[in-house]
């Protein structure tokens, strides 16, 4: 159950103001606050002088304002992006255009993110395209820092992460975020690629997390470990489901989030819909008919023979 995720939501900022929030790193939260940012996107400024960012956020125009005032007399080198959704990405366009700075990125969106009319997480930023593209593995660097790229896919299929090396801490997007869980949309949110996300992150040495959204984990791999626990428990419940004949997740979506509000249901509907399909890559659910999450899903009576 959510409750058993050590989540950290005491997050002490203001609109539009420029904050160093550690040696070389400074954020400045821009006014986009709803159901899927929490208070807004956090931007990241890495370095002194010369300059990267961190997603530079949402089509805004008082965020990008804020962001250029902030740095008026520093010179921006690197706009890196950890995806493409609406709340990171879109204000590279601007800011590039005042600063020259190139696009870093592990490439364009893979799809769109629009269920039947109704939102169900931040859509998609499909205009962006990096200037430079990046891969697991790899390392940027520029004025007194560098970052290595950790290709970590599940939340959108192209999410990266970036350790600033010099201080072991990992600029993590969405992919893990100190407020709530990650929405994982189909189809290019995909929950077997977040489960192998997440473990990839037990195995890396890694102090702290800077989340977009909300304060900083200083002690994430509990917090990880919950994460991947809170799936497999979700995985477990939609198998409870399924022996006990609720096969639509309509129906699944008021039992498994009792004290959700009804606002939230097609964004969990995604989610469910996403543990489904692990169940059907698993081999233990099927999905009678087309692959959808109107569709009808029963356990696979062939399995565990
Ligand atoms: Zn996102």
């Amino acid at each position: 159950m959510p409750g058993s995720i050590p989540f950290s939501r005491d997050f002490d900022f203001e609109y539009g103001r420029m904050e160093q929030v550690a040696p070389m790193v400074r954020r400045i939260v821009a006014r986009n606050p709803s159901r899927f940012t929490w208070h807004g996107t956090g931007t990241y400024v890495i370095g002194e002088g010369n300059v990267a960012v961190i997603d530079p956020g949402p089509d805004l125009a008082e965020h990008v304002d804020a962001l250029l005032a902030a740095l008026d007399g520093e010179n921006v080198t690197h706009l890196l992006v950890t995806h493409t959704h609406r709340d990171h990405s879109p204000a590279c366009a601007a800011v590039q255009a005042a600063t020259g700075a190139r696009t870093y990125g592990f490439g364009r969106h893979g799809s769109g993110r629009i269920d039947r009319g109704v939102q169900v997480e931040e859509g998609a930023d499909h205009d962006f395209v990096p200037d430079v593209h990046l891969s697991h593995g790899d390392v940027v660097s520029g004025d007194g820092w560098s970052m290595e790229c950790v290709h970590t896919p599940g939340h959108t299929s192209n999410h990266l992460c970036y350790q600033l090396r010099e201080q072991k801490a990992l600029f993590c997007g969405d992919h893990v975020m100190g407020w709530s869980t990650t929405i994982i949309s189909p189809p290019d949110g995909d929950i077997v690629s977040y489960l192998a996300s997440l473990e990839l992150l037990l195995d890396r040495q890694d102090d702290l997390y800077w989340p977009t959204h909300g304060p900083c984990i200083s002690d994430p791999k509990p917090l990880v470990k919950a994460l991947i626990a809170h799936r497999l428990e979700r995985a477990e419940e939609i198998r409870a489901c399924l022996a006990n004949n609720v096969h639509r997740i309509a129906d699944m979506v008021p039992r498994m989030y009792p004290e959700l509000p009804k606002a939230m249901h097609p964004a969990a509907a995604r989610s469910v819909f996403s543990t489904l399909i692990y169940l059907i890559e698993r081999g233990e659910a099927i999905c009678e008919g087309e692959l959808d999450v109107a569709a009808r899903f029963a356990l696979d009576s062939t399995a565990g023979a």
